[in-house]
């Protein structure tokens, strides 16, 4: 006899995770089935471990610093590795933890398996019941939910003719799995991925060389902010490519060429490694949506701005449908399906005002429209604010980057801001709730911002929509 339940989450990344919370906060019967280990790809191969490497990577950039703020030490340092990993891995290993916990007081049922939806048959009229077949080896299950939430993610993809061995040409899992840090690496794609790998491998020694089909890096930001990113990058040693395609890649002795095409030119790259980033690809197949009549294409499975799929009571949500590829879009998305499914009114999601971050030395963050223009075309007004002239930005001995406030001039609301500059990925939600509230920049320099903090450079760039920034 099939259990049933009024929610069954496939896929237990953060997309999946928060919405099985949520429903069952909110009084649902809830079974989440993962076929890996839980927390998906930003707890176990992305957000997470890279940004414990990205502080390690910090700490060696600190304690080169160290003497200008008056520490005296052996100029000598050492980089374990080992002990970077092991630290990296002890923080995904208590946030896995913390989810597994909170998935039991939740009073949710885990399924440790992989899961698959049902096309209707004798057994099961209705489309949509979820079987699993454990990973321990034991029988298949059956499960019969009133709905389906489907977050299977994505996976990287590769180049056709590039290819993967997660030895020498990694992808961003292969080099999550590294335990010795090559003496170089040719990143392939200088998205976000590719930079930020870039910033940590720099900091952590290795010679690092980005090759970039397009002609900046970071191509949804601003283009001055990735010039700023590629200037940065260049004073630190790393080799930024632009307007180079890849072609092919080759080992040949434990070494590796990349082959790339610069306008009529060949050029090639040596390096001990590879890391491939050139963008992530859905997880729709094997999870039986052909059978459950779920319809998708190469980007994802189609759904509606309430995350219904082409079969009832069949949602998606996260990387496996074609909305922005970020771990908080996915967890937010899965809240909005709780609430469908409740039949509460939802209002769909504003994918323009997500607050993005780049985790890259400097930080990048950004929300809203930042290319200097409104929605309608016309140009907005603009105030920037820059570091070098705030406090506690000297204090911390991190001067680079700048605030940059865009506001639409027929309506004086706010409708982007761009940060370059230390704690940029944490100060951009001041933005986004100012956004998310059609604050206007004289509602954001009226309020008054601690001193001395490197907020107030956010302050200072709203007053500096009119003129009247104190201190610049
Ligand atoms: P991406 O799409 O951001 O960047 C891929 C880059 O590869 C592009 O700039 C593209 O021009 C380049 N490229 C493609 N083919 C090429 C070729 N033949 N030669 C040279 N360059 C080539 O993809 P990504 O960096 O792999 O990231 C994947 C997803 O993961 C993104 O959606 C990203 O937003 C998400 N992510 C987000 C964060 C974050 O928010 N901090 C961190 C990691 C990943």
């Amino acid at each position: 006899m099939a259990k049933e339940y009024d929610l069954v989450v496939v896929g237990g990344g953060i997309g999946g995770y928060s919405g099985a919370i949520k429903a069952a906060k909110e009084g649902l019967s809830v079974a989440l089935v993962e076929s890996d280990l839980i927390g998906g790809t930003c707890l176990n191969r992305g957000c997470i471990p890279t940004k414990a490497y990205l502080k390690s990577a910090e700490m060696v950039r600190k304690f080169q610093d160290m003497s200008e703020f008056g520490i005296v030490a052996d100029d000598k340092y050492k980089i374990d590795f080992t002990r970077i990993i092991d630290r990296k891995d002890k923080i995904v290993q208590t946030l896995r933890n913390g989810v597994s916990a909170l998935l039991k007081m939740n009073k949710i049922d885990y399924f440790n398996g992989e899961g698959s939806v049902l096309g209707t048959s004798i057994f099961t009229p209705k489309s949509g019941s979820v079987m699993i077949k454990p990973n321990d080896g034991s029988d298949e299950i059956v499960l019969t939910p009133k709905n389906v939430l489907i977050a299977t993610g994505s996976r990287p993809t590769s180049l056709p003719t590039v290819q993967v061995d997660e030895k020498n040409i990694l992808t961003s899992n292969g080099i999550l799995q590294m335990t010795e840090l090559p003496e170089s690496i040719t990143i392939i794609g200088g998205g976000v991925i590719g930079v930020e790998w870039a910033s940590l491998l720099n900091d952590l020694g290795v010679k690092v060389t980005i090759v970039e089909f397009q002609d900046r890096l970071i191509i949804n930001e601003n283009p001055k902010v990735s010039n700023q990113l590629k200037n940065e990058f260049e004073k630190r040693g790393i080799e930024v490519n632009l307007s180079t395609k890849v072609q092919s890649a080759a080992i040949d002795n434990g070494q590796t060429t990349v082959t790339a095409q610069k306008g009529d030119k060949g050029i090639s790259f040596e390096a001990e490694k590879i890391l491939v980033a050139v963008g992530r690809k859905p997880n729709v197949e094997n999870i039986g949506l052909e059978a459950a009549g779920v319809e998708f294409t190469r980007k994802g499975i189609k759904v509606d701005e309430f995350y219904q799929t082409t079969a009832e009571n069949i949602y998606a949500v996260g990387d496996v449908i074609p909305t922005v590829q970020l771990a908080h879009v996915a967890a937010k998305e899965s809240e909005l399906v709780v609430d469908k499914i409740l039949e509460r009114e939802v209002i769909p999601l504003d994918y323009d005002n997500i607050a993005r971050g780049i985790y890259t030395f400097p930080e990048i963050a950004s929300v809203g429209l930042v290319d200097g223009k409104a929605s309608d075309g016309a140009n907005a007004k603009k105030g920037q604010f820059d570091f070098k002239f705030n406090g506690k930005s000297m204090i911390q001995g991190e001067l680079v980057g700048q605030v940059e406030m865009f506001t639409d001039i027929k309506t004086d609301d706010v409708i982007g801001l761009s940060i370059v500059g230390p704690h940029a990925t944490d100060m951009i939600s001041e933005g986004a709730l100012g956004i998310y509230l059609n604050a206007s920049p004289e509602e954001f320099g009226d309020t008054v911002h601690p001193h001395p903090t490197l907020s107030e450079a956010i302050m200072e760039a709203a007053n500096d929509t009119f003129g009247m920034s104190v201190n610049k």
